[in-house]
């Protein structure tokens, strides 16, 4: 599938008249080239573009284009040559036209009320959507863009705006030339923007661009891309290398964000907030992925993967970059505690059989879209994190900088990564790493104490992993190399730290002289991406001592119990007795990693359990949190901290959501109507589950209610939040409402698929969900965009029953989904795993609420 190495682009001068108003664009496109031997066509990507005229000129002259071809299986099209052309360099001009698309992909249509927006997406391989062009990552060329638009309508590019000329009802926007880049990081957005007032970091400007109205909100993001770009600097010892830097909110946005060079794009929740009324989380997550889009300035952009296979080299490194980043400047944040809800998903996906290994052959475009998940982000961004811990942050550093001096404005592959980290480790780690990067799934370690010769050792013994109990011995069967780091319990003093590299499939750790040895954690910090489980005495004694364990352990030791638990190697009950100690915790993170296994519990065992037991469950959870909400009430202490805030907003959404605690949903349904006529009377961190627990309860009137607030909504945020919630009402009609809504532009197609998620999550609305994308996939599938189609797969397992697993298979066997398709094998798998799990855990949830009365 694969364009041959040459001819290859050396710079591409683009003209391009846009107008969102209207349903296609044009284009003038010349490529200077540099050719290889009896060239008689050009091939170049493109796909849905319509070429009106082209021609090539080399060292002897103009050479006619005798026929243009559409190889449409290649996306591309080819350009055949009266006569062979000579070699050396020449030029390829071609004038196009192509659509203003319509599924947030190439250059597309974004709405903004009744405002239209041209706004582009190329990764992984949509510029060939935008323009004809070499659509490789290896192919980094230079760009020019000139842009005529409408009068009113600004324009963004990577380029700095060099000058703009007006002539009539129409404005040409001309563009500075771009450093080298590979195709997929060519940025333009067009219509009617505003901008923040510049703000400085060292000689770089940075600006916000949005929608009329909404630069008001621009304030922290312009501080997070300050304190950010600085940091970034510093630790790669080399400047912001793109001139200036602007940051634009696209009103529909397919992914997060998107690491343009010198043009990031966003979704306006990640980049433009009002500090009064956002919650911590949210203010964390809008820091993270701007500090993740700026280390991509670096990493991603100036060294750029030679081939999408590397597409972890890009971004685990710039997940990993942004938690150090935002740590560094907000070390009360505790971003690494929250690293660790952040890669659950990636343990959970990293346990299936379906999973992949971080490296991947990619072969096609739509293979590379699939591989931007979590084992590629958040697994990919804990294998850096343990590297980093094994060799010291110091020498990991050295390595990096060496590696981007040595490749920039160039490509490069994992092999170069390493050496540039041999070089400055001086030792070999090939061997450590590539094993974690190869191979799919991770080791669980089971850790047992020994004591002999008044000496007390920790064996830690490995397999690897896997949700599935039946999965047989022979292939769980696997070491590899393991940096581990335990925390020793001793009888006074600190707790030190032991670091070991685990390489058999059993290593004894030396702890420490018996009679001062208490216990051991193996996995402290969290540092190894492993599932550690420790045998009854140890886990007898981490539980006595629950909170002498970091918080980043406790929350680590409830995911591996909850892990244990669901894969047959540990109790349930295990599990249960930590989440009981949780009344007394602190820490709102903490707290939040119980509500995946709770919520599991919820919805899948609570209704076989029967009526009368899940009494008993909600009264048993509603016991453990409801003394800590209590004492904290709805309102905040004007001096209050921020986590303290955010521990009240955890523990309104277990008691309200899971426990379904009466006093909890009675204070959210008297506390709606007064939010919804003043945001500033509420707490601004409980407004999420405030929003969501009203929703379930709530009626016509206030399905009503949400509608207007969404629409008047005075921040993307508060738009989110109710648009979400439509999804949260469980009366049928309002189902019906919401399903309705899905298809018309009141809802942008960025949140179609989340909201779908939402409505398979609610557990009156998510059979008559699934009936309605079977239903009506015509009308649904174009606002299913490719990027998010996995994500609404990866939903469905909610449905529970083996009849719906056949209708998911059977549904998209007919109706294929190319960059979902991993996903869906990973569903199916699902179904299996949790009609398992039901059979197995509802007798031991029995026994345990049993035991309780
Ligand atoms: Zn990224």
């Amino acid at each position: 599938m694969r364009l041959p190495k040459l001819p290859r682009p050396e710079r591409y001068d683009l003209s391009l008249h846009v107008d969102p108003a209207k349903p296609r664009f044009h284009g003038e496109l010349a490529v200077a080239l540099e050719l290889g031997a009896d060239t008689r066509a050009l091939e170049l990507h493109a796909v849905e573009l319509e070429v009106d005229a082209s021609e090539v000129e080399d060292a002897s002259g103009v050479v006619k284009v005798a026929r243009v071809r559409a190889n449409p299986e290649r996306e591309t099209v080819s350009f055949v040559l009266e006569r062979p052309l000579v070699p050396g360099k020449a030029e390829l001009r071609v004038r196009y036209s192509g659509p203003l698309r319509t599924d947030l992909r190439g250059l597309y249509l974004a709405r903004s009320g009744k405002r239209r927006y041209a706004a582009t997406q190329l990764e992984a391989a949509d510029a060939r959507r935008f323009f004809p062009c070499f659509d490789e990552p290896e192919f980094k060329a230079r760009f020019r863009l000139r842009v005529t638009t409408p009068a009113r309508n600004r324009a963004v590019s990577n380029g700095a705006l060099q000058r703009s000329e007006r002539r009539g009802a129409r404005v040409t926007h001309h563009f500075a030339e771009t450093p080298p880049l590979s195709t997929y990081l060519v940025a333009l957005v067009v219509g009617e923007l505003e901008a923040s007032r510049p703000v400085r970091c060292g000689s770089t400007p940075i600006r916000v661009w949005c929608v009329p109205g909404k630069k008001k909100l621009a304030g922290f993001a312009l501080r997070c891309a300050v304190e950010s770009l600085r940091r970034l600097e510093a630790y790669f010892g080399l400047p912001y290398p793109y001139g200036k830097l602007d940051l634009i909110a696209v009103p529909d946005f397919e992914f997060g964000a998107m690491e343009n060079a010198g043009a990031v794009t966003f979704r306006e929740t990640l980049l433009l907030v009002d500090e009064k009324t956002v919650s911590l989380a949210e203010k964390k997550r809008v820091a993270e992925v701007i500090a993740h889009e700026l280390a991509h300035m670096w990493y991603g952009d100036l060294v750029t993967m030679a081939w999408w296979d590397d597409l972890w080299l890009n971004e685990a490194f710039a997940t990993w970059m942004a938690f150090k980043v935002v740590d560094d400047w907000k070390p009360e944040w505790d971003m690494w505690l929250d690293f660790e809800s952040h890669r659950a998903p990636a343990f959970a996906l990293d346990a299936l059989e379906n999973t992949h290994p971080i490296y991947v052959a990619v072969e096609s475009p739509s293979e590379a879209t699939e591989n931007f998940d979590v084992i590629t982000y958040e697994k990919g961004a804990s294998v850096v994190r343990m590297l980093e811990s094994w060799l010291g942050p110091a020498v990991f550093r050295a390595g990096v900088r060496r590696y981007v001096r040595r490749h920039r404005e160039a490509n490069a592959r994992a092999a170069d990564l390493w050496r540039a980290l041999e070089e400055s480790a001086k030792r070999p780690i090939t061997a450590v790493v590539e094993p974690w990067l190869e191979r799919p799934g991770f080791p669980l370690v089971a850790a047992r104490r020994v004591d002999r010769g008044g000496q007390a050792f920790l064996v830690a013994e490995q397999e690897r992993f896997f949700a599935n109990p039946k999965v047989d011995a022979g292939a769980r069967l696997e070491t590899r190399p393991i940096p581990l780091v335990v925390r020793v319990r001793r009888g006074r003093g600190k707790d030190p730290l032991v670091r070991a590299l685990a390489e058999q499939s059993s290593t004894e750790i030396p702890l420490g002289p018996s009679g001062e040895v208490r216990w051991a954690y193996l996995n402290a910090g969290e540092a190894s991406f492993v599932r550690a489980l420790h045998d009854a005495p140890l886990l007898r004694a981490l539980g006595q001592e629950f909170a002498r364990l970091a918080p980043v352990e406790r929350t680590g030791l409830l995911g591996h119990q909850w892990a244990g638990a669901r894969a047959g190697t540990a109790r349930l009950a295990d599990w249960l007795e930590l989440v009981a100690r949780l009344g007394a915790e602190r820490e709102p993170e903490v707290l939040g990693a119980a509500s995946g296994g709770l919520s599991w519990l919820v919805d899948q065992l609570l209704p076989p359990l029967g009526e009368r037991g899940a009494a008993v469950f909600r009264a048993w959870l509603a016991g453990v949190f409801a003394p800590e909400f209590a004492a904290l009430g709805w309102q905040a202490e004007r001096d209050e901290s921020e986590k303290r805030r955010q521990q009240r907003a955890v523990l309104l959404g277990l008691l309200g959501g899971l426990a379904e605690q009466r006093e909890a949903l009675e204070g959210a349904a008297a506390r709606i109507g007064p939010y919804l006529k003043s945001r500033a009377k509420l707490e601004a961190n409980l407004a999420g589950p405030l929003v969501e627990l009203a929703a379930r309860g709530g009626d016509a009137d206030l399905f009503d209610a949400y509608l207007r607030a969404m629409r008047g909504a005075a921040t993307p945020q508060e738009r989110t939040r109710f648009e979400l919630a439509l999804g949260s009402f469980r009366a049928a009609p309002l189902v019906e409402r919401a399903l309705a809504l899905a298809l018309t532009d009141e809802i942008p197609t960025q949140d179609v698929v989340p909201l779908l998620v939402r409505m398979l999550g609610n557990p009156a609305a998510r059979e008559r969900t699934w009936e309605f994308v079977r239903e009506r996939w015509k009308d649904l599938s174009g606002r299913v965009s490719p990027g998010l189609a996995g994500r609404l797969v990866a939903a469905l397992p909610a449905l529970q029953k083996p009849l719906y697993k056949r209708q998911v298979a059977a549904f998209f066997a007919a109706h294929p989904l190319p960059t979902a398709a991993r996903a869906l094998r990973q569903a199916l798998e699902r179904f299996d795993l949790d009609a398992e799990l039901r059979e197995r855990a509802l007798p031991e949830l029995r026994a345990y609420l049993h035991n309780l009365v």
